[in-house]
């Protein structure tokens, strides 16, 4: 086994839209990164560039803006100008549109396939990002003034130091597990369908979010190359219904989702692959260890619901960016205890709110029983109705309180 003896500042364990970020927001403050991905971002094998969409908020424009991306995002990103949240079968609904906010849309749809070209094709540009790509990491020790990374590839097995490792290996992540952090995981009962969906009318902007008796589904614009009317649905329904979705033949399916979804985006016509992936909530005990930091999903993975999981795990990434840079300035040890201290403490508002905003967003819309629709009913309405309680959610996407890292507001590092 190789041992390379100059220790990296930084590494990153997991180049997925989170780990990936991270780097390109860390390729000119002059530190030394190594990206260990066990999928090469184009592999139809790659966990996190895969078949989804993701719904971007303003904040995460702000960012890929700030790090020169989004120029090239933009070609391919969907806007979303209008959000209307229904519940099958009761009278509540709610509108969110963008003009009423003076900003040009709420969010941005963009493929995650999209979004990995794009991180990947700048990240190979970097000077001072190295990668081991695909490679995958088998051990890691923490030490007192470094950690040692173990990892395999096409050349065998080899090992790598750095002063600090990056979690961004996902919701099974074994760093997580190498720094001794506990996670709890709480099973949702959903399983969500997602795919590709084409009906007869135009796009226009709205992003539709509808509770249904079989569970949440969520209708997406997207910009695809193909012709017609295309849109993303993600539809969470129990494991058993899933799986009888999924068995379904495309037209079968098709008139499943309209009988749920009803008529407002139009007929269905033709339907993509579908792809299915089972919810859960999984959190980290803690953010930070002995040189190690916790980011994106393997700090905490969220129900899909108000599409904000990626949103939550790009500002962490800009804060850890903020600062290790501020660190690198000031020749500080990156990995030093005060700074994952300081890192803990900015992102733990954040973090708390969007767990319990999501979490609570899909417990009061999967009760069933009466006297909770009715409720459900009466806020929607009330929300509708009401101004500042929009004006507080259209915010939501740029964080949930707590300090607004400058790469989220615009700003460079
Ligand atoms: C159906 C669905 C829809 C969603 N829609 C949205 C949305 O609209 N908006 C939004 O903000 N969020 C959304 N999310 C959440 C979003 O997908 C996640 O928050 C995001 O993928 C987290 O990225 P990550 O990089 O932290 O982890 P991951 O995407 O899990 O990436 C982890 C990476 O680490 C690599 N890796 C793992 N272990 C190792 C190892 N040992 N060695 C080397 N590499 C390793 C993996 O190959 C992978 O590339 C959605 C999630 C789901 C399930």
């Amino acid at each position: 086994m190789t041992t390379v003896s100059a220790p990296f500042d930084v590494a990153i364990v997991g180049g997925g839209m989170v780990g990936a970020s991270l780097a390109l927001a860390l390729r000119d403050t002059g530190l030394s990164i190594l990206v260990i991905e066990a999928f090469a971002p184009e592999s139809s094998a790659q966990p996190s560039f895969d078949e989804r969409t993701t719904a971007l908020g303003n904040g995460s424009r702000r960012v890929f803006e700030a790090l020169g991306l989004w120029q090239r995002l933009a070609p391919e990103a969907s806007q979303i100008r209008r959000i209307h949240v229904s519940d099958a079968g009761r009278f509540g609904f709610a509108r969110l549109d963008a003009a009423d906010f003076d900003q040009a849309a709420l969010g941005y749809v963009v493929p995650n396939r999209v979004i990995g070209r794009e991180l990947w094709a700048a990240l190979r540009q970097a000077e001072r990002v190295q990668f081991r790509m695909p490679a995958r990491v088998t051990r890691i020790e923490l030490g007192e003034a470094c950690a040692r990374l173990q990892l395999v590839d096409g050349q065998g097995e080899s090992a790598v130091t750095a002063r600090l490792v990056v979690a961004a290996d996902g919701a099974q992540s074994l760093v997580r597990q190498a720094a001794g952090i506990e996670a709890s995981r709480e099973d949702y009962g959903q399983t969500a369908i997602v795919a590709s969906l084409r009906t007869d009318r135009a796009d226009d902007g709205t992003a539709y979010e509808r509770f249904t008796e079989a569970g949440p589904m969520a209708l997406l614009p997207i910009v695809t190359p193909a012709a017609g009317h295309w849109r993303t649905l993600v539809w969470a329904a129990k494991p058993a219904d899933a799986e009888a979705l999924l068995a379904l033949d495309d037209a079968a399916f098709l008139s499943r989702w309209q009988q749920a979804f009803g008529w407002r985006a139009g007929k269905a016509l033709q339907l993509g692959h579908r792809v299915a992936y089972p919810l859960s909530l999984v959190r980290a005990g803690a953010g930070v260890a002995r040189r190690a930091v916790l980011l994106g999903n393997a700090s905490q993975a969220l129900h899909p619901v108000a599409g904000q999981g990626f949103n939550l795990g790009l500002r962490d990434a800009a804060e850890l960016a903020e600062l290790l840079a501020g660190a690198a300035a000031a020749q500080r040890d990156v990995g030093a205890a005060d700074l994952l201290a300081t890192f803990a403490a900015h992102r733990d508002v954040d973090r708390d709110g969007m767990v319990r905003f999501t979490d609570g967003l899909v417990r009061v819309f999967s009760d069933a029983r009466p006297g909770v629709a009715r409720l459900r009913d009466l806020g929607l309405l009330l929300f509708d109705m009401l101004p500042p309680a929009k004006r507080a959610l259209s915010r939501v996407s740029s964080g949930f309180g707590g300090r607004s890292p400058r790469l989220t507001r615009g700003l460079p590092l």
